[in-house]
């Protein structure tokens, strides 16, 4: 495997998959393009060196053939923006980096004008899922595509965990010296790698959000390796109702209470503590404006639901966390897109920073908790935040993501 620091580009036509699957308003514009802005140092260091970039991407979730909405050309002048930061009023193709756009991600128009690049010249592909090749990981495709460059590049963590054409089979076509990571992708992978495997103890993870269904998977990998497991946010009254308590109309899986027991009994043998709520901010109604009031989270009135960590629970978390050395969150402490019900998981937020300013190593992801540290501007108050919400849940579920192991092996 080569790295992307010690490869030279110059010259060469360097086909990076990015992930520039940016949600977008009614009229085409880019309402968050964290995704896009990420993967630009990598662009940037190819341009640099003198390489050719030839960048392809999924967008949206067409039906397998063209579809305007989901055209990545509604990205062709933002991205020229992002490359040219310094001139962000000029036309396209204007001076600066030069950015090409070729309709189609295969086929004559994409080969000709890839191969007509210029050293410091981009050239973005149409949607790769304009072909249903690509999520069927079809070969035959993935070695079209892999004609476009003489070097691949993977940036796009956010897909790493599909094998898709463009993610994972494509990679067969390079030889072990021209296939890499991008160095979005390298920090990821570093990133997680150091909490999974190189953890400081005390190790704690904040698991949050609505299901426990959808987290049994981290939870149980994590066992194995946190001393302190914190669960907050709507899945933690499964497991306050599995341990007999009253949690009147709260979020609840019914048919996971065995579950939570198993995990809660599997803790004890291991030694890993869990932390369930002691109080909760409750409401009577899933509402913006519903009436509040503060108990403990086993007795919850009925009608009444947890929607936040309570005060007791805020006090106790922020301890625990402040006496870590390695932090993984996902998943909020409460409905935080509420006013009312946002305390929680913002002190839990400044705790984490609080805990990263004096030394932890704290790493952030799964899309709302992302959206959480963003919205309380603490993003640049924590060690790493991931930009990939599944492929990170699946990454620290212990699973082996096709998008690493192809450049890997
Ligand atoms: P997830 O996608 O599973 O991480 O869940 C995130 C969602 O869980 C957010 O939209 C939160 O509003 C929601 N959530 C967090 N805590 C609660 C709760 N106590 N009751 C209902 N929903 C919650």
């Amino acid at each position: 495997m080569s790295t992307f620091s010690n490869h030279n580009f110059a010259g060469q036509k360097v086909l990076v998959r990015v992930d520039f699957n940016v949600p977008l308003d009614e009229k085409f514009n880019i309402t968050d393009d964290t995704r896009m802005s990420a993967t630009i140092p990598t662009i940037k260091k190819i341009l640099a060196e003198g390489g050719k970039v030839i960048l392809m991407s999924h967008f949206g979730r067409p039906k397998g053939g063209p579809e305007e909405k989901y055209s990545l050309k509604h990205l062709v002048k933002h991205l020229y923006k992002l490359l040219n930061s310094n001139d962000v009023n000029s036309p396209l193709g204007d001076g600066g980096t030069k950015v090409f756009f070729a309709d189609d991600c295969i086929g004559t128009q994409a080969g000709i004008t890839a191969t007509m690049l210029r050293p410091g010249e981009v050239l973005l592909l149409e949607n790769l899922r304009f072909y249903k090749e690509e999520e069927a990981g079809d070969e035959a495709f993935a070695e079209k595509l892999s004609k476009l460059g003489d070097v691949y590049v993977n940036d796009a963590f956010g897909t790493a965990h599909r094998a898709h054409a463009s993610t994972a089979v494509i990679a067969k076509f390079f030889p072990a010296d021209k296939k890499m990571f991008g160095l979005l992708m390298e920090s990821e992978v570093l990133s997680a790698e150091k909490v999974l495997h190189q953890a400081e103890k005390p190790f704690t993870a904040i698991i949050g959000g609505a299901k426990v269904s959808d987290k049994i998977l981290i939870i149980e990998n994590l066992l194995e390796r946190a001393t302190d497991i914190i669960i907050g946010g709507g899945m933690a009254y499964t497991f306050l109702k599995a341990r007999g308590g009253k949690i009147g109309a709260s979020l609840c899986e019914d048919d996971r209470l065995k579950t939570a027991l198993d995990i809660l009994e599997k803790a004890k043998q291991k030694n890993v503590s869990i932390h369930l709520p002691e109080d909760s901010v409750i409401a009577d109604k899933f509402d913006a404006n519903a009436n509040t009031d503060i108990r403990p989270s086993d007795a919850v009135p009925d009608g009444w639901m947890g929607l936040d960590i309570g005060p007791k629970a805020v006090g106790i978390f922020s301890e625990v966390i402040k006496n870590s050395k390695t932090i993984l969150w996902n998943g909020p402490m409460g409905v935080f897109e509420m006013e009312k019900f946002q305390n929680g998981t913002k002190s839990i937020a400044l705790a984490v920073a609080d805990a990263t300013a004096n030394g932890a190593f704290s790493l952030v992801g799964g899309g709302d908790s992302v959206a959480a540290v963003n919205q309380f501007n603490l993003a640049d108050k924590v060690s790493y935040v991931s930009t990939g919400g599944g492929a990170m849940l699946e990454y620290f579920e212990g699973k082996v993501l096709p998008g690493i192991a192809a450049i890997k092996e």
